[in-house]
């Protein structure tokens, strides 16, 4: 996993641990060098020199020595932390109809949140990148802060898109295919600045704050619009070979089937995604019939046949496709995160029935499943986390100059 890391972000080995190192010591909240080295199955000397750059970059610092036995005298045993007073980080997700910004400490406490409305849902990428700039600007100026103040920002699209470079594919969002986002975010943005789909992001807050807490194996399931997912495995989010891969939303569920918004066709988000849902739901009606999922679920609490059919028949497809993913990763657990309105338990039942009698049959029990409203907050969480790893990397990286000089 970490071998990932080395090859894309160009780190040498004796940054990749100080890189492992600090991701162990977020995770753990507070932790011995002792317990790092076990942790990374690596000598104390390795794990006391990486900590030792750590300190001295200011990434992380040392605490209140705590004392194995409080009843005796013993030797105090010292735990480090992420230095959260020493960076500040923004989490921007970009929605249909609001730009949604956190900024955060380098622990990833909240310091405060802003939401910008956006006019359109698809534009440009310039005016894209615009659009944000002026939603940081107007969250620093919200909460008082200074742009000097934040490190780096991460942002969250839903589409195709290559973390590791912020080069964007495909995105809903955005009306041009195939963008390199750095130059952009080099012209309009006071800061580094980091791209990555958004499901990946939802992964990150799961892991860092959520369901996902301790956990080295699970899969996050977004839905809302479209489809997305995050994959975590050994601990690190799985992002495939061209950076664009856990595109479960356009996993086929029917050949030549529905049309998709990626332009292909028998997608699972063309039956499960609100937009199809909101097609599906309007067939032979007056076009403005039904403008949103919530409408649909009133009507089918109404008794309207149409509005019931499509709400089961995308339950039992989504049930199917997750008995798929239990099916290929066997993970320990999943999320499934959908936006608000929540949808009513006999379509979740649907769902769960339909997962159940798709999987494979094993004597043993099928992993834990959640399913939890997705709010933005947790979106721009999971970028703020992604921000604090991208600027660590900066750091680690920007501390070899200093080594070499
Ligand atoms: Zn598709």
């Amino acid at each position: 996993m970490m071998k990932d890391h080395a090859r894309h972000y160009g780190l040498d080995a004796r940054e990749l641990t100080r890189l492992r190192a600090f991701h162990c010591i977020r995770v753990a909240g507070q932790i011995s060098r002792t317990d790092i080295a076990r942790e990374l199955d690596s000598s104390p000397a390795t794990v006391t020199a990486a900590c030792g750059a750590l300190l001295e970059a200011g990434l992380i610092r040392e605490v209140d020595a705590e004392r194995i036995d409080s009843g005796q005298r013993g030797r105090p045993r010292v735990m480090l932390e992420v230095n959260g007073e020493a960076l500040a980080v923004a989490g921007i997700k970009v929605a249909r109809h609001a730009i949604h910004v956190t900024i955060v400490d380098f622990k990833g406490v909240e310091i405060g949140s802003h939401l910008s409305p956006l006019a359109v849902s698809c534009m440009p990428a310039e005016a894209l990148v615009r659009a944000v700039r002026q939603a940081l600007d107007d969250a620093l100026a919200a909460l008082d802060l200074s742009v000097d103040a934040v490190a780096g920002a991460a942002l969250g699209l839903p589409g195709f898109i290559n973390g590791e470079t912020s080069f964007m594919h495909w995105s809903s969002s955005v009306e041009e295919r195939n963008v390199d986002f750095g130059p952009l975010f080099a012209r309009h943005l006071p800061c580094p600045a980091f791209l990555e789909n958004d499901a990946n992001l939802v992964a990150k807050a799961e892991q860092f704050f959520g369901e996902g807490r301790g956990l080295h194996n699970f899969l996050v399931v977004t839905i809302e619009h479209g489809v997305g997912m995050g994959i975590v495995q050994n601990g690190q989010l799985y992002r495939g070979e061209r950076g664009c891969g856990a595109e479960f939303g356009h996993m086929k569920v029917q050949f030549e089937g529905a049309l998709c918004q990626c332009g292909q066709r028998g997608c699972l988000e063309a039956y499960v995604g609100d937009y199809a849902l909101i097609r599906d739901a309007s067939v032979g009606r007056q076009s403005d019939a039904h403008k949103s999922l919530t409408d649909i679920l009133e009507s089918a609490r109404a008794g309207d046949r149409l509005s019931g059919e499509v709400l089961e028949r995308a339950s039992k497809i989504l049930g199917v496709a997750l008995a798929s993913l239990v099916n290929l990763f066997d993970p320990q657990h999943i999320v499934i995160a959908r936006l608000r309105p929540r949808f009513d338990d006999v379509h979740t039942q649907a769902m769960m029935e339909a997962l159940r009698r798709n999987t494979v049959q094993v004597d043993a029990p099928l992993p834990g499943i959640t399913v939890r409203n997705l709010d933005e907050s947790m979106w721009a969480r999971g970028a703020a986390a992604h921000g604090i790893e991208m600027v660590s990397i900066m750091k680690i990286r920007a501390g070899r100059d200093q080594d070499a000089a």
